[in-house]
């Protein structure tokens, strides 16, 4: 692993490095904001990152004989409850804001249909109680039971995801190997998956969103708005620059990776 600076606009520097997982290798190229930075920042790096993660998966996936199941138009695994981080809220909850007023209000009116029906099941009310122990148990059952209301993410139109580019790193780190009319039937516990060797979903997680250590958090996606007015923008100053950032980021990797190894 190695990391340098190269020619960038004024307020902008130009990080690179280059990541080994086993027998392959990317090298990244990013121009970060000079000064202290906030980390979502980092997250369209660690997005293409995730998509290199994938790809690794499918490989090794491959090597043992096991095909991707995950088809453009399969929507069956954006019914369950996805986990992002406290950075990804953040950037959806901003991104949502610059969307034009009619397609803001149509997603509006979906985050807030779905938020009525977790009240409605007491999902949401488990939820909240379960936030920060989730027994792996606990979260399962009620991941089931979400799965069971069979509400659609507010992001999924015609079983294609509308925010493909951006989606949070859960979703492009699911993967499923086993027939996709399983994936319909969680209960079953016949679905099988193929995990990324590095899960760079809970590298993130361990980050709040001003870039400081914190137990790892998970938000659901569709109680977003609930996790936001909780934690309003508290306009704390960021303390870390680009560079720093980065390398804790690649730190926690090449532990996380050790680990997974
Ligand atoms: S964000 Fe996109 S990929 Fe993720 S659950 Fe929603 S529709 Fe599916």
């Amino acid at each position: 692993m190695s990391s340098g600076t190269g020619a960038s606009p004024p307020g902008v520097g130009r990080a690179e490095f280059a990541l080994r997982v086993g027998d392959a290798g990317i090298a990244v190229q990013a121009d970060l904001p000079e000064g202290l930075v906030k980390p979502a920042v980092l997250l369209p790096v660690l997005q293409n990152l995730s998509n290199f993660m994938t790809d690794l998966a499918v490989l090794q996936a491959g090597r043992q004989g096991h095909a991707l199941s995950c088809r453009e138009g399969c929507g069956a695994c954006c019914r369950q409850a996805v986990p992002i981080t406290p950075v990804e809220a953040r950037v959806l909850v901003e991104w949502l804001e610059t969307q034009p007023e009619d397609r803001r209000a149509v997603l509006r009116e979906r985050f807030r249909k779905t938020a009525e029906r977790l009240e409605e099941a007491g999902i949401a009310q488990e939820i909240r109680a379960a936030a920060g122990k989730g027994g792996r148990e606990t979260t399962h059952a009620l991941g089931l039971r979400y799965f069971a209301l069979g509400m659609p993410c507010p992001f999924l139109e015609e079983e294609r995801c509308t925010i493909h580019e951006i989606r949070p790193l859960r979703c492009r780190e699911y993967l499923v190997v086993s027939p996709a009319e399983r994936c319909a039937h969680p209960e079953t516990k016949e679905i099988v998956g193929v995990k990324p060797p590095v899960m760079l979903s809970r590298i993130l997680a361990r980050w709040d969103e001003n870039g400081g250590p914190q137990a790892e958090e998970i938000i659901l996606l569709t109680m977003l708005d609930e996790w936001v007015a909780k934690h309003p923008a508290s306009g704390a100053h960021a303390h870390r620059t680009s560079p720093e950032l980065l390398q804790e980021f690649l730190r926690a990797f090449a532990r996380d990776e050790e680990r997974s190894g």
